[in-house]
């Protein structure tokens, strides 16, 4: 097998994709099932958009949402709004991830579905992989595509994994009365919560915040009704909205931390290479654009192009100029959120300069991602 990818979210597999197009052998090892729902407010920054259409996602078929308007509020529920200049499309997950694994099937990608890779190790220029039904793979070049927090982690000894991580994901679809072209971003006492349309009709609703505002609850409704109801915007969304999953997906334990782009020759793409605040919502953008920067270059390598230590060099290298800057800026705006005082301050700030605000929204995003 010339390339084994661990995780078939949309940075696996956009790299599996690009590369079993460029004919190499190419196995995703994913361990659930598609389609599946998965903790993301699922707005997809415009940046991707030509390149993903260019893959064959058929986004207008899909149901794709188009929104051009930011909305946020602070805690108190002042409310400040923006065009956005760029802008982005909406759409659930479970329907993209399922439309670009059909896309990988049809261009020849193996996947093993349902299955967990336990262990990966790297000896006399191959890799080695153990999942977990007692399976062993063997590759020439491992993708980390695991996402943002993977037992691999644990067994690579990741420094990140030192530190305990606060957060909680929380996500619902509704349906709701409120504007398609809009995404919003609500505040509460340590967190936000985004909002905006899918396809169907339907919402994202989709929040962050952190187990210390959870535990005095116990639960995830009465923490909601306790916290997310202070702000008035969000109550109204509870109160007047259909929910449609009968529980909430749920995720915790990730971390925003810097991470290395290749750790023991594993090359890392998406959240598993660095998450990106979901405040700037561009994680999704960022792991499709590092999922075709590391294709191309893996491609090189099995072509004979480059050696191990070019690739392996040449990912850190780009991958940093690319994306660093735009994770630092995610870190330092996402302090202005969550603590009260600072995002009330922070509306006071941006509703008297308003092009503040757009530069800011436009540090976090990249240039439209080229189509070759
Ligand atoms: C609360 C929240 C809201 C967000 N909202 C937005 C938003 O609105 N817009 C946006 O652009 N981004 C958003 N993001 C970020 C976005 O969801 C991620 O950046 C994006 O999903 C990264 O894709 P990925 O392919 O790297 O990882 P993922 O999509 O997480 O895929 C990783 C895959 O690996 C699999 N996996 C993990 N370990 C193993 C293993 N050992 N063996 C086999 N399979 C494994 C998992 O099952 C998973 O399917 C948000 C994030 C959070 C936390």
């Amino acid at each position: 097998m010339d390339v084994i990818i661990i995780g078939g979210g949309l940075a696996g597999l956009v790299s599996g994709l690009e590369l079993a197009r460029a004919g190499h052998a190419v196995t995703i090892v994913e361990r659930k099932t598609y389609p599946f729902h998965k903790v993301c407010g699922e707005y997809i920054s415009n940046e991707v958009r030509p390149y993903l259409e260019s893959l064959g996602v058929d986004l207008r078929t899909l149901g794709a949402t188009h929104m051009d308007r930011f909305q946020f509020s602070s805690p108190s529920g002042r409310l400040l709004e923006t065009a956005l200049d760029l802008g982005g499309f909406g759409l659930s997950r479970y329907a993209l991830d399922h439309a670009l694994y059909q896309l990988a099937q049809s261009a020849g990608v193996r996947f093993l579905l349902g299955k967990q890779v336990e262990a990966v190790t790297f000896g006399a220029d191959r890799f080695t992989l153990e999942l977990n039904d007692g399976q062993v793979l063997n590759s020439r070049l491992v993708i980390g595509a695991f996402g943002k927090r993977s037992k691999i982690d644990k067994q690579l000894q990741r420094s990140f994994m030192q530190k305990p991580s606060p957060y909680l994901g929380v996500k619902y679809h509704i349906r709701t009365d409120a504007p398609v072209d809009t995404i919003a971003l609500h505040n509460f006492p340590n967190g936000y919560c985004g909002l905006s349309s899918i396809e169907d009709g339907k919402f994202c609703l989709c929040y962050l915040t952190t187990r210390e505002n959870l535990r005095p609850f116990g639960t995830i409704p009465a923490m909601e009704e306790a916290i997310l109801f202070q702000n008035p915007h969000l109550k109204r969304v509870y109160e007047r909205s259909e929910f449609l999953y009968e529980k909430p997906e749920v995720i915790n334990e990730f971390s925003f931390a810097p991470k290395q782009a290749v750790e023991q020759h594993i090359l890392m793409a998406g959240d598993s290479a660095g998450l990106i605040t979901p405040l700037c919502g561009n994680g999704m953008a960022l792991a499709i654009h590092s999922g075709k920067l590391v294709s191309a270059l893996c491609s090189r390598y099995l072509s004979g192009k480059m050696s191990r230590a070019e690739l392996e060099q040449r990912y850190q290298t780009e991958w940093s100029a690319r994306f660093s800057r735009r994770l630092w800026v995610g870190r330092t705006v996402q302090r202005l959120f969550g603590d009260t005082w600072l995002s009330e301050a922070a509306v006071t700030v941006f509703g008297t300069f308003n092009p503040l605000l757009r530069g800011v929204i436009r540090q976090t995003h990249g240039a439209v991602l080229a189509v070759d």
